[in-house]
């Protein structure tokens, strides 16, 4: 579900402070996600029943099936030996850090033993980013395809060089002038049979598709689309640049470029590059959101309301690295040395849902 209007410092911590102050124990996380999932109370996660009780150990009997279930069943917080207090910590830095988190920042900050745990954190979070039967984009949509990776400044010695991977990108145009929302997508390739599925998946019927003269797109206005092809030959012609064509989405990709260079110093292997793409789109969609504590509550909802995705199926192939990349961002001291640690001024039980 998803909090109609929520408000700072009642349905989210305005600031680091505040969030210290609400979560200082893993009971208090659990009832921030009780207070998520459950807005109106207890649901049986087997039959739907409506009625339970709350045991001893925080989990719930269902009145009708007897089932036992915890808040965090079926969420990406399920079986996992991270306190809940570390998990929310990490997951206040990946929302509240504007162009996101390392795993080797946050091993660091949250002082987790091992890089793996703290980069298997973080692709969970990752996993949850895409909600299923998002919206769309609508108006004009500029779309391309660009090649991204190749480069891993972390690798050393012998290792295999990453491979490029072609992403399909498409942007809302907004007039007169300014981008909307965004959507990426590895692609097989640049053939109709991926890019047709591409456009269709993210772009709704109706809208006006901007694309350049790649016979790929040929054929797209049969699945209800208006197609403005811009021909880089004709731009040559008129003595116009070339590059200039699809100014939108060639701003994307080189913002998302750089943020995979800058916040993940490029060490993004091709077998996780959508999950990073998917984080991209979250944080570009969100960039004018006009508080990071509000990014940190969307994130949660979205996380409760997913299937747990285990470590085994993250690195299925291939592993994570065992060691972070070379080179490293300097981060400063956890933000744990700054926290408050005032008596608890509100829990999460006590709120009403908006909406
Ligand atoms: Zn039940």
């Amino acid at each position: 579900m998803t909090l109609v209007k929520p408000v700072g410092g009642r349905h989210y911590p305005r600031s680091t402070g505040e969030f210290g102050a609400w979560f200082a124990t893993d009971a208090d996380c659990l009832d921030y996600l009780e207070w998520l999932r459950w807005p109106e109370g207890f649901v049986c996660p087997r039959c739907g029943h409506r009625v339970g009780w709350r045991m001893a150990d925080r989990r719930f009997r269902c009145g009708a099936c007897d089932g036992r279930a915890s808040v965090t069943a079926g969420t990406i917080f399920d079986k996992t030996r991270t306190p809940l207090t570390v998990w929310f910590m990490a997951c206040w830095l990946f929302a509240t850090q504007k162009d996101g988190v390392s795993a080797q920042s946050v091993q660091r900050a949250l002082e987790i033993g091992s890089y793996q745990t703290a980069w298997a954190m973080l692709h969970r979070l990752r996993s949850v980013l895409v909600r299923p039967g998002r919206e769309r984009l609508t108006g004009t949509v500029e779309v391309d395809e660009t090649f991204i990776g190749g480069e891993e400044p972390g690798l050393r010695g012998g290792r295999a060089k990453g491979k490029k991977s072609l992403v399909g990108i498409a942007v809302e145009v907004k007039e007169p002038r300014g981008l909307g929302r965004c959507r990426m997508a590895i692609l097989a390739d640049g053939s109709t049979a991926s890019l047709h599925p591409f456009v269709a998946a993210h772009v709704e019927p109706g809208a006006t598709v901007l694309t350049d003269a790649w016979q790929g797109y040929s054929g797209i206005d049969k699945l209800g689309y208006s197609r403005l092809r811009h021909s880089q030959r004709a731009a040559r012609l008129r003595g116009d640049d070339p590059f200039a064509l699809l100014p939108n989405v060639h701003r994307v990709a080189s913002l998302a470029k750089r943020w995979l260079l800058g916040t993940h110093q490029g060490s993004v292997q091709p077998a996780h590059l959508q999950s990073y793409l998917d984080e991209f789109v979250f944080r570009f969609n969100r960039r004018t959101s006009r508080s990071r504590g509000l990014v940190f509550l969307r994130v949660l909802e979205l996380a409760v309301a997913h299937d747990p995705v285990r470590y085994r199926d993250l690195i299925l192939n291939p592993e994570p690295k065992k060691n972070p990349p070379a080179g490293g961002a300097g981060w400063g001291h956890p933000p744990s040395l700054e926290r408050p640690r005032a008596p608890r001024p509100w829990r999460a039980a006590d709120l009403d849902h908006a909406g």
